[in-house]
């Protein structure tokens, strides 16, 4: 399968890997909540991909600068 990295926030991909000799439970994703697992990765099974969220060392740095642009992810109109 392949796997996706991208940003949650600013959705810039971290990079992918592809065909990757890996199942999810490998990846350690067990470790998470099947609630964190949903969260964080979404499988495609159409594309034999799963697609990850993280946080980019620019999103990462400008939140702990500025955790109020969590907030901003809901912008009010
Ligand atoms: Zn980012």
């Amino acid at each position: 399968m392949n796997i996706v990295y991208y940003c949650k926030h600013c959705k810039s991909s971290l990079g992918a890997l592809h065909d990757a000799q890996a199942s999810p439970e490998a990846l350690g994703f067990t470790s998470l909540s099947s609630d964190e697992r949903a969260d964080l990765i979404e499988y495609v099974a159409s594309e034999n991909t799963a697609y990850v969220k993280t946080v980019c060392e620019y999103c990462e740095s400008a939140l702990s600068e500025h955790p109020d642009l969590l907030l901003s992810q809901t912008p009010i109109q």
